[in-house]
């Protein structure tokens, strides 16, 4: 993550929701959990972590979702009310961190995944580069 574009803009689909984070990622994951693949509609989501704080709402608010995470705690997804593309999630058992979905950035290429979470449930048909840490549920804390 040492060549992480920061400040990093991204957005919604619609492009009524801009956002910029102003902070190097304390890291960037895979979330296999059940509840991902629902929101994202895809196999895994692909996030970026950084403090409440480094994220920045240029344009729109997004709305929230308050789901209930696989580990039980609460976990606050949000996304834009206009297009549906998630932005983040708020994780109760992770506080003050933004975990932001990286496919969201305008320039995703530089993210690299350095753990995969949750690994229990995910798809036989998602693979993922070796050297990837397999955790089956959260990252410690
Ligand atoms: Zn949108
Ligand atoms: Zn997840």
């Amino acid at each position: 993550m040492s060549m992480a574009p920061i400040p990093a803009t991204g957005g919604c689909l619609c492009g009524s929701i801009r956002y910029t984070v102003t902070e190097t990622p304390a890291m960037s994951a895979v979330c296999h959990c059940r509840n991902c693949q629902q929101q994202s509609g895809s196999a895994y989501s692909v996030m970026i972590a950084v403090p409440l704080a480094a994220l920045q709402f240029d344009a729109g608010q997004p709305r929230c979702y308050r789901d209930t995470g696989t580990s039980g705690q609460p976990v606050d997804r949000y996304f834009c009310g206009d297009c549906g593309s998630p932005l983040y999630s708020d994780v109760a058992v992770l506080p003050g961190m933004a975990f932001v979905k990286a496919g969201t950035l305008d320039d995703p290429a530089w993210v690299e995944p350095t753990q995969a979470l949750w690994c229990d449930s995910a798809l036989p048909s998602a693979r993922l580069a070796d050297d990837i840490t397999r955790l089956p549920g959260n990252p410690p804390v």
